[in-house]
């Protein structure tokens, strides 16, 4: 495999051969047992960067198996808490130290800014020191019998093997929000990369022996989604299924778990409103809308894509935002200067095109963007903003994923959250106001799992995360992500010593 991080080959952004990986499978790196591959693509330059392993069935069995086998025997399952959390923090060190070129891997990989993904990288070592302090603190509970001579207490045991199943946005930020929690509760994984983006997981993997765990506790198995992705999802092995993804694809994947039983939690799309109302600081609001949609080229499930705006500031509030959108910069992601770098991949672009299309047809106002940038052409797409949007429209109501912001006006507070909630999805909103009354009531009237107050886009360790309706089951982060890796046990014990009526209950 080539060792991006053993000095060989430190992108320099010059043109380089393609670097072919393995994948990471008990201990070991090894090719698909096909033999086949599949490349990855800088949808900044074209160019093809990269290739993988072209994982199937057998490439997912064997990676279970790995892990069924560290779960069940071998030193990790011996380990106590304390133990996995000194493993988890030398994890967390390798990550600080290799922040910025895991950052590089994954900008190469999903063309979204170098200042966003080594942001992330660089705050992922923060999961594994917030988890890792709460491996030995998975306490039970000693329950009070309610009949004589007996004793009841709780173990809050590991589940088993996770399948960890993520996607091409965030990849190891979302790796991180499922597996810190879940080593700390003693889970081993196998996990699946996004084809789009399937190198960072890999050079996680390296750091993650690095720092070592015993051989098994981490795999990755690279592939395609309906190839890898559903015979892990449907894997009689794996235990619990971590996803995140779009939505309809998150609901394949709960249907395949349940085949077996199998626990998922699942981390799904957003169409998150923004509701600036006319006492709000308007240019922190046009600063918060702007980080809402425009940031990562609006492929975040938390996009703050509905922008709702009270009647009076309307016109004022676009105008702000408009007159930022036309200076975004755009261009090379690698670069520091700049602010919005290209979709992902082609699958992507023509379906953030084909929205600005439609929405043009229907009577919608393109206020600024509305087509892919007429310089730079390729995946870059013009930051968008689309007035005069009506609430029935499908920019209103689908998640776009991409730089598409979609303006709609209210008159009132209950207007306001009544368009808010009027969403499949309840992933995230914000809430633009300086009354505070009005702040906090709104904010516990939105059908959300996250809102944030005059303020958007900010995630962290010990704050949950995750979505209500059509945006997901679980939550992630925050101290009871790790009870999402654990199952419940209840041990009565007799204390009597008598030998008890075999013919009564208890
Ligand atoms: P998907 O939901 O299809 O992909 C997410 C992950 O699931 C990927 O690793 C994918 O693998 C895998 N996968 C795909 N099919 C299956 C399957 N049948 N069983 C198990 N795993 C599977 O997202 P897309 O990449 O297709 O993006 C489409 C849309 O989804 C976006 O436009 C956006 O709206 C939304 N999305 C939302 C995300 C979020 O953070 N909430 C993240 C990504 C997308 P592979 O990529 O190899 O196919």
């Amino acid at each position: 495999m080539t060792d991006i991080a053993g000095g060989a080959g430190v992108m320099d952004g010059a043109p380089q051969s393609i670097r072919e990986y393995r994948m990471y499978i008990g201990g070991e790196w090894v090719d698909a047992r096909s033999g086949a591959t599949f490349e990855s693509t800088n949808p900044y330059s074209g160019e093809v960067w990269a290739s993988a392993p072209d994982g199937a069935q057998a490439d997912v069995d064997a990676a279970v198996a790995a892990a069924r086998t560290a779960f069940r025997s071998g030193p990790w399952s011996e380990m106590t808490g304390a133990q996995r959390a000194a493993r988890m923090r030398a994890l967390a060190e390798i990550l600080v130290r290799d922040a910025e070129l895991l950052g590089e891997v994954e900008t190469r990989d999903n063309g979204k800014l170098l200042r966003e993904m080594s942001g992330q990288t660089a705050y992922l070592p923060e999961w594994y020191y917030y988890f890792a302090g709460l491996a030995d603190k998975l306490e039970g509970e000693a329950i009070p019998s309610d009949r004589p001579n007996f004793f009841a207490y709780t173990r809050h045991e590991p589940v088993g093997v996770v399948g960890a199943i993520i996607p091409w946005n965030s990849p190891l930020l979302l790796l991180t929000w499922k597996l810190a929690p879940g080593l700390a509760a003693g889970c081993t994984f196998v996990v699946k990369p996004s084809d789009y983006t399937p190198i960072s997981a890999l050079e996680f993997a390296k750091r993650f022996e690095e720092a070592g765990f015993p051989s098994g506790v981490f795999n990755v198995v690279t592939g395609y989604g309906p190839s890898v992705g559903k015979a892990l999802t449907a894997h009689p092995g794996v235990s619990k299924v971590a996803f995140t993804g779009s939505t309809a694809t998150g609901i394949d994947v709960g249907r395949a778990a349940l085949g077996n039983l199998t626990r998922f939690s699942l981390e799904l799309g957003g169409k998150s409103a923004q509701l600036v109302f006319e006492d709000a600081d308007l240019d922190a609001a046009a600063s918060g809308v702007i980080a809402g949609v425009f940031a990562a080229t609006g492929q975040t499930c938390i996009a703050g894509s509905r922008l709702l705006v009270h009647d009076s500031v309307h016109d004022d509030l676009v105008r702000r935002i408009v007159e930022r959108a036309r200076t975004i910069k755009l261009g090379d992601p690698l670069l520091a200067d700049t602010e919005m770098g290209p979709v992902a991949n082609r699958a992507q672009f023509d379906r953030v095109v084909g929205f600005l299309d439609e929405a043009a047809s229907a009577g919608a106002t393109v206020a600024c963007g509305g087509s892919q940038h007429p310089e730079l052409g390729g995946l870059f797409v013009q930051p968008t903003v689309v007035t005069d949007v009506q609430p029935d429209m499908r920019i209103a109501r689908e998640e776009i994923f991409g730089p598409v912001l979609s303006v709609m006006r209210f008159g009132t507070e209950d207007e306001a959250i009544a368009m808010a909630n009027d969403s499949a999805y309840g992933l995230a909103g914000g809430v633009w106001t300086q009354n505070v009354h009005r702040a906090h009531r709104v904010a516990h009237r939105l059908e959300a799992g996250t809102v944030w107050i005059n303020a958007y886009r900010i995630v962290a360790p010990n704050v949950p995360f995750g979505g209500v309706k059509m945006s997901g089951l679980g939550r992630e982060s925050g101290i009871q992500a790790v009870r999402e890796y654990t199952e419940t046990k209840a041990v009565w014990v007799e204390l009597s010593g008598q030998t008890r009526d075999p013919f009564t209950l208890g």
